[in-house]
């Protein structure tokens, strides 16, 4: 029986992406050869590649505005040090919001100054930090959209006249913003988009050529620019995945349309988490993520009880990252609604038991 599956990533993908993916590595496009076996010059290849490319910029509403796509390797991880390396010369903003922001400022020292406009490592991570200040002499602003292990989610972006970068890899194509007031944006497949393997990074040419320093090759973005994203073997089949996901949001009326049912499915959970004294959150009500709902048990008495209870009921993925204990459930697109009732069945099976 399928699971109901709300691990924070690799997670869930939609159901007939699975059944696709799985039959291309049979028969790719009724050419004789697996999806696995092919060249990534090949035709059938670069028409993927471009359509991935194209399907992530009209998704996020930025075709024609001066932006392209690139899908690289390394993860979200080797993006914390590739913006560096192209984009600081010598002093850069970050807004520290949890691990992912920590792990970006720690990359991002290895080449220039970095200005932590403000944290909230003070409260383990459980809030947004708002009204804190960007000097003007920055070479860009960074920041996390989506904090995926402590369930807090940007819901405003702060204005500067500086080229903003943001992480939006537990967030992307959740929900509605404006995209084009970001310069670069990256994404790991893994958390909403596709599978492990590959990462989305949508940036504005513009930005590039400014820093003296020599960049390696595989670390420069205007090379992979040049190559259309295939100056090397790129991940051919985690791009595959991810362009048949992006080809499911778009037939399922694109991020508009997805935000409609993710809200549904965090106010459903967010809810319950709230009525129930079981039950009681971690994040900062008016921070709190549509993807990744962080909450504890006000009873540990009780604890065991209620994992039996959500492992019998098929959920999996439920506990939360070491750093915060407790429970996450992640609500990412391909969630549907009826495995978050499932959830909520258990929550209030077990206050009505207690
Ligand atoms: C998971 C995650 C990362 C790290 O991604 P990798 O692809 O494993 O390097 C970075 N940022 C955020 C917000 C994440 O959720």
């Amino acid at each position: 029986m399928k699971k109901h599956n709300f691990s924070a990533g690799p997670c869930i993908l939609p159901q007939e992406v699975f059944q696709e993916a799985s039959q291309a590595i049979l028969d790719f496009n009724n050419s004789g050869l697996s999806i696995l076996e092919i060249s990534h010059r090949s035709k059938d290849f670069v028409d993927v590649m471009e359509e991935a490319r194209s399907l992530a910029l009209e998704l996020l509403g930025l075709e024609g505005k001066g932006y392209k796509a690139l899908f690289l390797q390394g993860g979200a991880s080797m993006q914390f040090l590739m913006v560096a390396y192209n984009l600081l010369k010598t002093k850069a903003a970050y807004l520290n919001t949890g691990t992912w922001s920590t792990k970006a400022i720690k990359e991002a020292k290895f080449f220039g100054e970095v200005a932590e406009v403000a944290s909230s490592a003070d409260k383990n991570f459980k809030y947004i930090p708002k009204g804190f200040f960007i000097p003007s002499d920055v070479d860009y602003f960074h920041c996390t959209s989506n904090n995926t292990i402590y369930g807090t989610q940007m819901k405003e972006f702060p204005q500067t006249p500086r080229p903003m970068i943001c992480d939006m890899s537990s967030d992307i194509f959740s929900r509605q913003m404006d995209f084009s007031q970001f310069d670069l944006i990256y994404a790991g497949a893994q958390k909403n988009m596709g599978p492990a393997g590959t990462t989305l990074v949508v940036l504005k040419d513009e930005i590039l050529g400014k820093v003296d320093r020599h960049i390696p090759s595989m670390m420069d973005y205007q090379v992979h620019l040049n190559k259309a994203s295939m100056f090397n073997t790129p991940a051919v089949y985690a791009v595959y995945v991810s362009m048949l996901t992006l080809r499911w949001l778009k037939k399922n009326g694109g991020i508009a349309g997805i935000e409609e049912l993710n809200e549904k499915k965090a106010n459903l959970l967010y809810s319950e988490i709230d009525i129930n004294p079981l039950f009681e959150g971690y994040a900062n009500k008016e921070d709190r993520s549509n993807m990744n709902a962080t909450f504890n048990i006000t009873n540990d008495d009780l604890k065991e009880t209620f994992d039996d209870m959500w492992k019998e009921a098929g959920i999996n993925g439920l506990n939360g990252h070491r750093s915060v204990g407790g429970y996450r459930a992640s609500l990412y697109n391909a969630l549907p609604l009826e495995s978050v009732q499932v959830l909520v069945d258990v929550m209030s099976e077990m206050e009505r038991k207690a």
